[in-house]
């Protein structure tokens, strides 16, 4: 198996000529700046916005990279994961010729994405526990397949897929594979980033939508080689992550200790919701979760969903869902939330049994 970045890429985009900013061009910090038709008297906000930010984040990819323990030449920073998802496709899949694969049930960016793009989506579906196949998604790979998507803790499943299976992929498929990893901070396993020094084909997503309480400021993360990150910041939007974003996220970064007590916080409420249902009548099976969220299979998904609608309590109905039947996606709440769920659905639950 060989990886070659170059015959991976759309060879228009290994040609492409990108924006150059004016913040490209000079990047000192002092001086008069009329270069980039700003306005010089500050913002119509109390605080100041009138200045481009900074195109590649620098002050940003630094902190993340002391907390990830990445080089900042191999982080990308996206407006949202769905944004690097997105510029994947497009550098590296010809719409209409070229394939993805990815492995349902699991997250629906992928194949949106892939739509919007026009590129074939070849589905290697999960075992019945939600495990890979390695085996048949490696089958599944033609001339023409240019990433595999696997999330792992998955969503909507929740459990984590076997380290062997994801090597036995990177290892055997000689395009990109993704691994994403949304849910990583709720999970004991290690990131596949210590992975990327071996694997060129690796690239890694995370984000700061879970964990760390920011999905409003819509800020994802990409791991991968310099050479992949270079292709992803050469055909982003120049200014694709807001000053405010970069500042805020920037100083919050300095106390990742508030972000670790949220993190136990929702194990703990994980562990009482879970405790909840399982003592609850109607409730068939609640799937392993390494994810902030429990995959639980009722007697009656839609209308138990639409009771819970009814009550002002929203969960996400996945009983549609391949391998998913009569299941709710339930994100871990408060104390409060979590109870507000348990009498709702308890009570819809035993009037249903009887
Ligand atoms: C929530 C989630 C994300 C996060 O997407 P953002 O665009 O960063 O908010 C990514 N992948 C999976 C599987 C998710 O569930």
């Amino acid at each position: 198996m060989a990886f070659d970045l170059n015959k991976l890429l759309r060879p228009h985009i290994a040609q492409l000529k990108p924006y150059s900013s004016a913040r490209d061009e000079y990047t000192g910090k002092e001086g008069v700046f009329l270069d980039a038709n700003e306005n010089p008297f500050g913002s119509i906000t109390s605080g100041s916005y009138n200045r481009y930010p900074d195109p590649y984040q620098h002050a940003l990819k630094e902190k993340i990279s002391t907390i990830k323990q990445v080089p900042a030449e191999q982080i990308f920073i996206g407006n949202g994961s769905d944004e690097a998802i997105d510029l994947l496709m497009r550098a590296f899949c010809r719409p209409g010729k070229d394939n993805i694969i990815i492995l349902p049930p699991t997250y629906g960016m992928y194949e949106v994405s892939a739509d919007i793009n026009d590129i074939t989506i070849n589905r290697v579906n999960l075992s019945e526990d939600f495990q890979l196949r390695p085996n048949a998604i490696l089958e599944a790979v033609n001339e023409n397949t240019k990433i595999i998507f696997i999330c792992s803790p998955n969503n909507p499943s929740g459990n984590k897929a076997k380290r062997q299976d994801i090597f036995k992929i990177i290892e055997g498929f000689d395009g990109l594979v993704v691994v994403d990893e949304a849910y990583i901070d709720f999970s004991d396993e290690p990131s596949f980033t210590n992975e990327l020094s071996n694997y060129p084909n690796l690239l890694v997503m995370q984000t700061f939508s879970k964990a760390w309480g920011l999905a409003a400021l819509r800020l994802g993360m990409a791991f991968a080689s310099v050479e992949i990150i270079k292709i992803l910041n050469k055909i982003k939007p120049p200014y694709n992550i807001s000053g405010l974003t970069q500042e805020t996220v920037l100083e919050a970064l300095d106390d990742t200790s508030k972000m670790q007590r949220m993190v136990n916080d929702i194990l703990e409420e994980r562990d009482y919701l879970l405790g909840a249902l399982t003592k609850m009548e109607g409730v068939q099976r609640i799937h392993p979760t390494h994810a902030n969220f429990l995959l639980v299979e009722v007697s009656a998904a839609k209308e138990a969903y639409d009771y819970l609608i009814g009550n002002r309590v929203i969960v996400r109905d996945r009983s549609k869902v391949i391998l998913c039947d009569q299941c709710l996606r339930i994100s871990v709440g408060t104390r409060e939330e979590n109870d507000r769920l348990i009498q709702a659905l308890s009570h819809f639950l035993t009037v249903n049994a009887n």
